[in-house]
């Protein structure tokens, strides 16, 4: 049973995929898109030890060693050639991390159909990197689940780069044109916390005015969208 943050990200993964879910942990994602007969082959790549024996356990302990291979990699050096993974998918980290694990790994993405990313926080840094390397966003998906609010970025290789406004960067193309309550939670909360930020800049002494400008502009540019 996946929480509702990953079964969104397995909604996206197409059927019959070989995929690899780079930063698996416990495998939950890929074991139960091939328990559930919705891929053909899987690689759980972990670049940390302990997670590594997390996915080899759930695995192993449910027969699924022909259909899913658990790789101790930085990244996306945990694909080779040979693998012909067309899906890719990384989920709980920050959208720095994200990017730059795509942009290490830029010489494996040639045969990639699909990427389905789950970025923590910094989705912006995620759908700027798309842009420049010629992925347009086919889909995105907002939700919200024990108090936090995660965003599900869509995205497939296109020959012409894909035009975005700032707005559509910040936000996510898709989730703009929909505003849903979970959009306007994680936003409203954003702008309360940068006018608690601001509030306390204002009290501290030292703090230069362009810093406090700068919050104050961020708001803005954040009402502007909602
Ligand atoms: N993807 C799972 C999920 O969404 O529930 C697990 C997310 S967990 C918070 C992040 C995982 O990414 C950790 O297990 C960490 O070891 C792994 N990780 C971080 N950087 C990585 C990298 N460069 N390559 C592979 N795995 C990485």
């Amino acid at each position: 049973h996946l929480s509702k943050r990953l079964a969104t990200v397995a909604k996206y993964v197409p059927d019959d995929a070989r995929m690899a879910d780079i930063g698996s942990d416990h495998a939950y994602l890929p074991a139960n898109l091939a328990l559930n007969q919705r891929i053909d082959f899987a690689i759980a790549g972990e670049v940390a030890k302990g997670p590594f024996q997390n996915a080899q356990a759930e695995i192993s302990g449910h027969q699924l060693t022909k259909q899913i291979e658990a790789r101790l990699a930085d990244g996306l050096a945990a694909i080779e050639l040979s693998d012909r993974i067309d899906t890719i998918t990384i989920a709980g980290m920050g959208g720095t991390l994200i990017s730059d694990i795509l942009e290490q790994g830029k010489s494996k993405l040639s045969n990639i159909s699909r990427l389905v990313l789950e970025p923590n926080v910094g989705s912006e840094i995620v759908r700027t990197w798309l842009v420049d390397n010629y992925f347009e966003i086919t889909a995105e998906e907002i939700l919200s689940e024990d108090n936090h609010v995660y965003e599900i970025i869509v995205a497939e290789p296109v020959d012409l780069k894909a035009i975005y406004s700032d707005q559509e960067i910040l936000f996510g193309p898709f989730l703009l044109k929909e505003k849903s309550a979970a959009f306007n939670e994680k936003w409203q909360s954003q702008i309360n916390h940068l006018n608690e930020a601001i509030k306390q800049m204002e009290q501290a002494s030292k703090v230069p005015s362009e810093k406090i400008e700068e919050f104050k502009r961020e708001i803005s540019l954040i009402e502007e969208g909602l």
